[in-house]
């Protein structure tokens, strides 16, 4: 369907990139379990030569989450993990990036494990405070890589700050591009790319495939040159998804708006709610007035989205007793999903995070992350009030 500009993300997220199928007229994009495509004579064929390269249920995928990015380009990934390692490989040895300091652990297992092998060079700040990044800027960086709200303590980073802090250090010969990871608002709660940032990065694992059933990853960039060195990554390097997965996914992107709201609504209660407890010594989430950084998720973000993570008294063992006592969060890694979610950082997300580090940012023994689902909100109150007890 051909989308006129001012259209809503509910509709956006319906149609983009949808079409009938031409050979049956079938509604929905068929899977396209294919690897090859036969050619009229050699070189002659409609576009699609080998699966890795092209494949329609990936292209409906991509046209599908570029449009509720809101920028003209995007590439689609096996998982996030690939997404970003093909996004890093446009990048070359001796390279400084500068990073969120309480970044993904996954991201940061791989810059530093592997990419820091490869002679890349890494530093991470506190980017709460925008002069951070300025200081860190040397004349090697090519990248600044941001997460807001970050993982899993939900501090924002003003986006459209550090856009101009990496355009006023940019000269001829270098420049610096920007980067968000937003896996944690999705496109309907936050889009980077209308903030001036060159890169904007999804696990489309969480929110965007929404039922816990399919790894994935995404990227959305402006410049068509930068869409042209990622798409040769891509299928150069071949972290591509499979088309049942870009399936699951774009039957995950119908009903996107729909679930981000539930779950902004839900977890604004639950916030409110854990705030008041008693058995509770601190709550983040940037819908509460208590939020520091209130202020600026109000203007930067349509909704402040299903994560809150919170410090219970009595630290570490407290802490696992509500993991082992909750009936219906679910203890587990991962968010984003239509059912809730409860894990411990420290143990289980953030463990390839040194413990020094983890101090360092505040990640404590008693600190809990909830992906709050869109269940019956009262439900999940409920079941959070037993396990507290
Ligand atoms: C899960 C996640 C990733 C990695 O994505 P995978 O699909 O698991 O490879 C990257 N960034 C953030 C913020 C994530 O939550």
């Amino acid at each position: 369907m051909k989308l006129t500009e001012g259209m809503h993300p509910e509709t956006v997220a319906i149609h983009a990139g949808q079409e009938p199928d031409p050979t049956t007229g079938a509604i929905m994009t068929p899977i396209y379990q294919t690897s090859t495509y036969v050619q009229q004579g050699p070189g002659v064929h409609k576009g699609f030569e080998y699966a890795r390269s092209r494949n329609p249920t990936r292209d409906a995928l991509e046209a599908n989450l570029a449009a509720l990015e809101g920028g003209p380009h995007g590439l689609s990934f096996s998982s996030g993990c690939g997404a970003m390692t093909t996004l890093m490989m446009l990048f070359s040895h001796g390279d400084h990036f500068i990073v969120c300091d309480d970044v993904y652990g996954g991201t940061y297992r791989l810059f530093s494990k592997i990419f820091e092998r490869m002679g890349f060079t890494f530093t991470y700040v506190d980017m709460t405070d925008p002069q951070n990044v300025v200081k860190a800027i040397t004349p090697k960086t090519k990248l600044i890589w941001m997460e807001s709200p970050t993982n899993p303590l939900l501090k924002l980073i003003d986006i459209k700050k550090v856009v101009q802090i990496a355009a006023d250090n940019s000269r001829a010969g270098q420049k610096i591009k920007t980067l968000v990871d937003n896996t944690f608002m999705s496109p309907i709660l936050q889009q980077p790319l209308k903030m001036g940032a060159d890169f904007v990065l999804e696990s489309t694992t969480k929110y965007i495939g929404g039922h816990s059933d399919v790894i994935g990853g995404f990227v959305a960039c402006k410049s068509a040159e930068d869409h042209d060195a990622l798409k040769f990554n891509q299928k150069s390097i071949g972290a591509t998804p499979g088309p049942f997965d870009c399936f699951l996914t774009m039957r995950g992107t119908k009903t996107l708006p729909a679930r981000m709201a539930r779950h902004c609504e839900n977890a604004q209660k639950i916030a409110e709610w854990l705030e008041k407890h008693p058995q509770i010594e601190r709550v983040s989430y940037p819908g509460l007035k208590s939020h520091p950084q209130h202020e600026l998720a109000r203007h930067q973000m349509s909704g402040f989205g299903g994560m809150i993570t919170f410090v219970v008294k009595g630290g570490l063992p407290t802490a696992k007793r509500v993991l082992e006592k909750v009936k219906i969060f679910a203890c587990a890694e991962s968010l984003g999903g239509v059912e809730s979610l409860i894990e411990h950082p420290a143990i289980m997300t953030h463990a390839s995070i040194p413990a020094e580090m983890r101090a360092k940012t505040g990640i404590v023994d008693g600190l809990i992350r909830v992906s709050v689902g869109i269940e019956h909100v009262d439900d999940l109150i409920r079941d959070l009030d037993q396990a507290l007890r």
